[in-house]
């Protein structure tokens, strides 16, 4: 994997203080660390401010370049938005980082944080702790599926921020929470230090190696993913998988059931907490960005329909065509394993499992009844 290193790290009152801000000195000493009152002066926010105009808004490219370091002073948990109408898996994220120093054509943080992309970690992690432990502590009879890959990837950056041996550690002593750590990347090598105590599910985004060439630009190979996922079997991780977003084209067939082959005869099935699977999607906002960015890509160019939630999805009937053939390759390698849909509709849930999920809850219990848990 070609590792990500930033230009430069800035550097906000403040930030200094704590272990990310030591690890990454520590990790990157040839790498400029400049330091500024306030992150929005060089965020080219305000037009009176004095900074250097180091991100000019939109500028998505150039936002993956340099690393901005802050103290978080919002909540760090919040409920997963997830998408109108379509059924949700009762799921909690932590930002402790925003935006993502890979770069997929489909990403859509292209759109979501279009007016604020630099590349940030927080580096509170102290109050993230104490505010996941007084809501787990709050709720001990409801079980929490928490992660950190929402607008960031949860291990990309992780050589030079060690964050993961900040939390791993807490969340593997919650009797009432799982913590997946998603990611594309192959950067394990911390996790498997430490003792996820049946607690920690490291889940990766899989395509085939023609997608990832094509369209993840800056992640892990298949082969790297693979490999880094058989690791953490080995630590005593659980493992996820998300075949998302699935990609339709000539030959996508053959190289997805060779894809769910690969995996299934790398690691053991019985310790994969949950699958998911989701096609491609993407706003309107988010394909022109597509087009902009990455005029090569032949991703914005197949055929796809505004759905109610406002994103443009191949037709259903493709879509459910598409699931049930996978389901039927992983449930071939993989009898037991708990597969769900991301982001779709109750008559796709229906078309392809024979059943829709009365309610969130329902969902979300199912994924932590799993019997892998
Ligand atoms: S790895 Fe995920 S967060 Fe990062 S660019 Fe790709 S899709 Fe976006």
């Amino acid at each position: 994997m070609n590792r990500f290193r930033p230009e430069e790290v800035i550097v906000e009152s403040g930030a200094e203080k704590g272990s990310i801000y030591r690890n990454l000195r520590h990790a990157l000493p040839d790498v400029p660390f400049i330091f500024t009152p306030q992150l929005s002066d060089h965020l080219g926010k305000s037009e009176f401010s004095e900074g250097p105009q180091l991100l000019a808004p939109g500028d998505f490219g150039a936002a993956k370049r340099r690393l901005f370091l802050q103290r978080h002073r919002g909540e760090f948990l919040k409920k997963c938005p997830g998408s109108d109408g379509q059924v949700c898996c009762n799921y909690f994220v932590i930002n402790f980082a925003s935006n993502c120093p890979m770069d997929c054509s489909y990403c859509y943080l292209q759109d979501y944080l279009a007016s604020n992309p630099a590349l940030k970690v927080f580096t509170n992690v102290e109050d993230l702790i104490a505010e996941a432990g007084d809501l787990l502590g709050r709720h001990r009879k409801f079980f929490f599926r928490i992660g950190t890959g929402e607008i960031t990837d949860s291990l990309a950056l992780d050589p030079y921020i060690g964050f993961s041996a900040e939390i791993v550690p807490f969340f593997a002593d919650q009797p009432n929470a799982l913590l997946e750590l998603k990611t594309k990347s192959d950067c394990v090598d911390d996790l498997l230090r430490l003792d996820p105590k049946e607690r920690i599910v490291v889940s990766w985004s899989m395509n085939p190696q023609r997608v990832i060439d094509a369209d993840e630009h800056g992640t892990a190979s298949l082969e790297e993913r693979i490999a880094a996922a058989r690791r953490c079997q080995a630590a005593g991780y659980k493992l996820g998988f998300h075949f998302d977003p699935m990609i339709e084209y000539d030959g996508w067939e053959a190289d997805y059931r060779d894809m769910v082959g690969r995996l299934f005869a790398a690691v053991d099935f019985r310790r994969i907490a949950w699958i998911s699977m989701g096609v491609l999607r993407a706003t309107p906002a988010l394909k022109r960005a597509m087009r902009m960015r990455f005029p090569t890509s032949r991703l914005p160019t197949g055929e796809q329909i505004l759905c109610p939630d406002g994103k443009l999805r191949y037709f259903q009937p493709l879509r459910v065509a598409m699931y049930r053939k996978m389901l039927g390759w992983i449930r071939a390698a993989a009898p037991t394993v708990f597969v769900y849909l991301c982001m779709e509709s109750r008559e796709v849930w229906q078309q392809v499992f024979g059943f829709v999920p009365a309610c969130e809850k329902e969902l979300g219990n199912q994924m932590t009844e799993s019997p892998t848990l």
